[in-house]
């Protein structure tokens, strides 16, 4: 019961936010709400999430992970200068053909790395 508590607000957290936090921002966030809860908490519950699939997670360059609570069809693009996540619709139709080379594929996650327009600016 406690735990669906906890899993429940860090979801809720995630779906109403329309960017990418980091373990400890989304520990931040829910600690208001459930004063107790511990990092190792939101790290098992971010993982629950995770394997179900209700939750995605985003790698930047120098391994530091990000989680989204969108999980519609999207490609990221990570920024190299700034470290701010966007997110690309990514048509299903460009999908890397596995399945008549014999693969059978369980998810597929789409990551660019780069510089974006405002760092580009500067
Ligand atoms: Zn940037
Ligand atoms: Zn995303």
């Amino acid at each position: 019961m406690r735990e669906t508590k906890q899993k429940t607000a860090i979801l809720e957290f995630l779906r109403s936010k329309r960017q990418h936090c980091s373990a400890s921002q989304i520990y931040d966030a829910v600690r208001v709400k459930i004063p107790n809860i511990s990092l190792g908490t939101v790290y098992r519950n971010l993982s629950t999430l995770l394997e179900s699939g209700e939750i995605i997670s985003v790698e930047t360059s120098d391994k530091s992970v990000f989680y989204d609570g969108f999980t519609h069809d999207h490609a990221h693009f990570v920024c190299q200068d700034c470290k701010n996540i966007f997110d690309f619709d990514f048509p299903s139709s460009a999908k890397i053909p596995l399945e008549e080379k014999g693969f059978m594929l369980d998810y597929e996650r789409v990551v660019c790395y780069g510089k974006c327009p405002n760092c580009l600016k500067k």
